[in-house]
């Protein structure tokens, strides 16, 4: 076998939120002959297998994961009009700097987001009111549905390639048929720009760059937004208004921003053992130096009870559990 495996891996080393236990086998694929010879691996030693990108929107358990973490890292990029068909493991700022570079528009609003490109698919990762959905054309998978210990041996014969166009992977906010399913690993995209201007898109970042550092807690580790904002109806929207007035600003859509909610808890700061609501922004749990996975679910599960008494709503994870 050519790929090093590696055994009793620390994940907090791979996450944005530096909470995680360890992975009992872990590798680095950088290109799909690699993925399809560590799923064989997997096949051979009856391991869960865990597809990881940049980890920017995982909560890893102090546990770890029993099984095989396979952290993507193709990062081929090529360029053709304005499509660009890109590796999964590419990090989302380099596939962005390059765009930019080559003047094609269409990504800048999601600078400053961390991550691959997979995880970004995935997840239809989205900030300033566009998403990954906009310029996603074509995904490259490979089909792992069968390959769970469970599903018995042998998977290297099971294993297919295959193409989901725009439609076929069902992105819904933050989320998509890969999220939903888990039983695809995305090899590559082709996605689909606009011819841009260099300049003008380096403004257009430079602009949301700076947004995101006077909004998020960028100085604390941290997995993103923990929770989505919640979608509520007319009539429920109605009675929060009326007990809440300054919500009829604040509410676009029927979508309550999740920061408020828990701002007016009075949990801002709230900290449990190392992870702390950040101060600058609710939706953010931050890692002060050393949480444990144990408590930042504390943290969200009071949360999540004291939103849904309060004003009877339940609130739903935009982070992903991991080993739990
Ligand atoms: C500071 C900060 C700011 C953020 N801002 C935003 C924001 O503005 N908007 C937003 O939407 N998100 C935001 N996020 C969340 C996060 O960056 C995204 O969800 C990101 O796309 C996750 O990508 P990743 O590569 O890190 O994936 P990971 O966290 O490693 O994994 C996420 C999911 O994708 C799966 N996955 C990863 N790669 C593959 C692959 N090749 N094939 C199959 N499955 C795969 C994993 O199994 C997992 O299910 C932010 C996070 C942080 C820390």
């Amino acid at each position: 076998m050519s790929i090093k495996i590696q055994k009793n891996i620390l994940l907090s080393k791979y996450t944005s939120f530096k909470i995680g236990g360890v992975a009992k086998y872990f590798c680095v694929a950088e290109n799909n002959d690699e993925i399809k010879e560590v799923l064989e691996f997997a096949e051979k030693n009856k391991l869960n297998v865990f597809v990881l990108g940049g980890g920017s929107n995982l909560l890893i358990s102090d546990e770890g994961f029993d099984g095989l973490v396979i952290r993507i890292k193709n990062q081929e990029l090529r360029i053709k009009n304005n499509r660009i068909i890109v590796g999964s493991g590419l990090s989302l700022a380099k596939l962005i700097g390059e765009s930019v570079k080559n003047n094609l528009t269409g990504l800048e609003c999601l600078a400053g987001i961390p991550g691959t490109v997979g995880g970004a698919i995935v997840d239809n990762v989205g900030a300033f009111g566009k998403c990954m959905k906009d310029v996603v054309k074509e995904v490259e998978i490979l089909d792992i549905g069968n390959c769970q210990p469970e599903a018995g041996p042998p998977w290297a014969e099971k294993l297919e390639t295959g193409k989901l166009n725009n439609k076929e992977c069902q992105f819904k906010y933050r989320s998509s048929i890969f999220k939903e399913e888990k039983k695809y690993i995305i090899l590559s995209a082709v996605l689909k720009l606009s011819k841009g201007d260099e300049a003008e898109s380096r403004k257009v970042i430079k602009e949301y760059l700076k947004l995101r550092t006077e909004k998020q807690p960028l100085e604390y580790p941290n997995a993103g937004s923990v929770f989505k904002n919640p979608v509520v109806d007319d009539s429920h929207l109605a009675k929060l208004i009326k007990e809440y007035p300054e919500l009829n600003k604040i509410a676009k859509n029927n979508t309550i921003p999740t920061g408020w909610l828990i701002e007016e808890l009075g949990f801002k700061g709230k900290k449990i053992g190392g992870a702390m609501i950040s101060e600058k922004h609710c939706n953010f749990i931050v890692n002060t130096g050393n949480a444990k996975a144990e408590d930042v679910v504390i943290l969200i599960s009071l949360i999540k009870q004291k939103i849904r008494s309060r004003f009877g709503i339940q609130l739903r994870e935009e982070i992903e559990y991991v080993g739990f």
